[in-house]
Formats: C-alpha cells, structure tokens, sequence
C-alpha cells in the first residue's frame, strides 16, 4: 500500500463514483418482421427517453454521463469514454471497464469489436503501449496480461483452458490476486493479439431462445502495467486495468431456460445483481458496507472498483421492441440499479407526453428520483 500513489483527490467522495455511459446500438428489422420502429432514442449527449409501457403515447426519460447514439463510431466510444481514465494505470492507480447489457445489445461489439471496427479492448491495449512509449521520467514499465471467465460462479484461465475454478485472494496491501492465474509478459500489440483472439475462442458460450451465441458468462481482461524506478531505491508501482464483457442481463424467467441454464442464470444473476448493489452503493456516497464478497465477479474487481480505482459502466442497449423490459431493467440498472428491486417504475407519474418535436425542457433526471 505505501507504494501506491495517492491519487490527489483520494479522500473524496467523487472519487468513487461510476461513470455511466449508454449506448444504443443500430435498429437491426428483419425482413420478415413486422417495422415497429425503435422503442427508445437518444436527445442529447447525455440524454435518451424510452417509451412507456403503460402508456405508449408517454415517454420516461433518463439521464447519463454520457450517451452514446446509434451513429456513434467505435473511436467515440473509445476516445470518450476509455481513454481518458488510461494515464491512471501507469501511476500505479486501478481502473475497469464493463459492458452491461441484454444479450444481442452490443457487449461484445463495443468491448472487442471486429479488424474492421475494433471495440474498447484493442485500442485500450494499444493506447497503454502508446503511453508506454512516451513517458520517460526515469521509470521502467512492463505489462502483462491475464484473461479469465466467470463461469456459473467459477474463475476459469483463458490462457490456460483446461485449468480448474481457482481461488481469488486478498493479500495485506489489499489487493486482489488469484494465484494460479496465467500472467504473461506482452511487449507490443500484436503480442497482445496473439495471445488474446485464440484465448477468446475458449470462452464457454451456448444458446438460448434469445440469441443462438449468448454468452453465458463474464470474461474478464486484465492488463496489469508494473513501472520501477531506474535509480535507486527501485520503487515500483502496480496499475491494474480490467476490461469487462458481461453475461446478458435479459431476465432469465422470460428466456424459457431450463435445468443447468436456470442454474447458469441464478449464477449470473448473483454477479451480476451484486454488481448492481456495489455500484450503487459506491455511486450513493454513503457509508454503507459495499458487498464486494456477495459475488466471484465483484470480489476479483473489489481493488480496481471503487476506493481509488477510475471506472466505467458502458451500458448498452437495443432500440427493437423485443428487448423492451430487458431495456427498460437495464437503463435502471444504469440510472442507480436499487430501484429495480424496489420501485421499477416510479418514474411513471412524472412521464411526458412524446411530442413530435424534441425538446431539451421538461427533461427529468431518473437518477434523481430514487427516494
Ligand atoms: P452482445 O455481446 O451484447 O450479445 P453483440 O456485440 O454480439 O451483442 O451484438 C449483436 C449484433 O449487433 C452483432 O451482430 C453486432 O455486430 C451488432 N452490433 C452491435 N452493436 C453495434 C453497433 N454499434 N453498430 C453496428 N452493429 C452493432
Ligand atoms: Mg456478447
């Protein structure tokens, strides 16, 4: 812990909070679908408004750090919302970064992207090179990676397939580790990229109803920057960056899942749902225990989320009226996750008729509503 560079506004309250961005993928119909057109769409930079169910002729709006569009480019996304928490991690300081989603949204698609349009993870690892190469202040950096899955509440190696659940540790700094874990060195991108394409292949997907590849798990990149000092006494600094692509968050009772699925979606559930209590409580402010424990998925993250840790929750959703409620579930999530629990719907009364003209005035913040 003495090594750590104490971030400058360390004791802070905002240093603990969230970044909350959505994005809206394109509205993809098919042919033979009925054109319903979209059930929800974007105002501003900051702002997006979903119709009601009650009551079609009325919207409910909410409001982000950022919102993110249907034209919005993989470079936006990156440059926006990535980039700047980046410099971070060559001081030693944690940072993550999830996609949150149902199933079909646009998780994988913003995280990995394709060669075409390449997603968060790609332009993050070559930008940690690029920062790399410009700092020079008598520091040595080396950067390693490890990638893992959280599987049905199990820590499984990407780099090493065959390899069992392994135990996730904390040791007296505090800091999280799982020993066992593959780390490898990578000394340029392209070494990054031949280590990480294969390994996301071993990824455990299988289908549901909802989308034939769903992924029924959270896989999990680290990218871990270690700086020495050249001089004596050779202090050296650990910054941890986590990239996260979560499992759908589609509520599983409406998939017709069955058997080992419903266990699968219990398991993801729990991660998934403690994911949701600790941002909130960490977004909250107040002094309440954050249950990083409760789940495999918030325990690995518990150093690299909150306290000083510089994190983003890209929360992606989807503009067809088939996704409705698993939109609607995770816009809540995103605008302060306890009201899905309690209130699902307490911004109903304060709804706006949809006018044909968009407006900037009559905008209610979602977030502010939670009493
Ligand atoms: P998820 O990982 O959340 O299940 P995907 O990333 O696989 O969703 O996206 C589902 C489909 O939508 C894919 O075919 C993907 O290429 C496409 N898609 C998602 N987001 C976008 C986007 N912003 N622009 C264009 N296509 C997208
Ligand atoms: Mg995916």
């Amino acid at each position: 812990m003495a090594q750590r560079v104490a971030q400058s506004d360390g004791g802070n309250k905002k240093a603990t909070r969230v970044r909350v961005a959505v994005r809206l993928r394109p509205y993809m119909s098919k042919p033979d679908e009925k054109d319903e057109g979209p059930c929800v769409r974007g105002l501003d930079s900051q702002n997006l408004e979903i119709v009601n169910w009650r009551n079609a002729t009325e919207t409910v709006k909410y409001h982000f750090d950022a919102f993110h569009g249907e034209q919005t480019t993989q470079q936006e996304v990156f440059l926006s919302s990535v980039k700047p928490i980046l410099p971070h991690i060559l001081k030693g300081q944690n940072a993550s970064v999830f996609a949150y989603g149902p199933t079909g949204a646009g998780k994988t698609h913003t995280m990995m992207g394709s060669s075409e349009q390449p997603g968060v993870i790609p332009r993050a690892v070559r930008e940690v090179f690029n920062l790399v190469k410009t700092e020079d202040e008598g520091w040595d950096y080396s950067i390693g990676m490890s990638y893992l899955e959280i599987y049905n509440e199990k820590v499984l190696d990407l780099l090493s397939p065959n390899s069992q659940d392994l135990p996730i540790r904390e040791d007296r700094d505090r800091n999280i580790l799982i020993p066992g874990l593959t780390h490898m060195t990578i000394s340029s991108f392209s070494e990054f990229d031949k280590h990480f394409v294969p390994a996301s292949l071993n990824r455990t997907t299988a289908s549901t109803k909802l989308n034939q590849r769903s992924s029924r798990s959270h896989a999990v990149l680290l990218i871990k920057v270690v700086r020495t000092q050249r001089i004596l006494p050779h202090r050296q600094q650990t910054g941890k960056l986590y990239l996260v692509d979560l499992a759908g968050s589609e509520d599983n009772r409406r998939t017709g899942n069955q058997g080992i699925r419903l266990k699968e979606s219990g398991a993801i559930n729990l991660s998934l749902f403690t994911l949701s209590k600790v941002v909130d409580s960490l977004n909250s402010g107040t002094a309440v225990r954050v249950p990083y424990r409760d789940s495999k998925l918030t325990r690995l993250l518990q150093d690299s989320l909150g306290g000083s840790a510089h994190s983003v929750m890209i929360t992606n959703i989807a503009p067809e009226y088939k996704y409705y409620f698993d939109t609607f579930s995770a816009l809540n999530f995103a605008a302060k996750s306890k009201l899905i629990v309690n209130k699902p719907f307490t911004r109903e009364t304060m709804a706006v008729p949809t006018l044909p003209v968009k407006r900037g005035r009559d905008d209610h913040d979602a977030q502010g509503s939670g009493t």
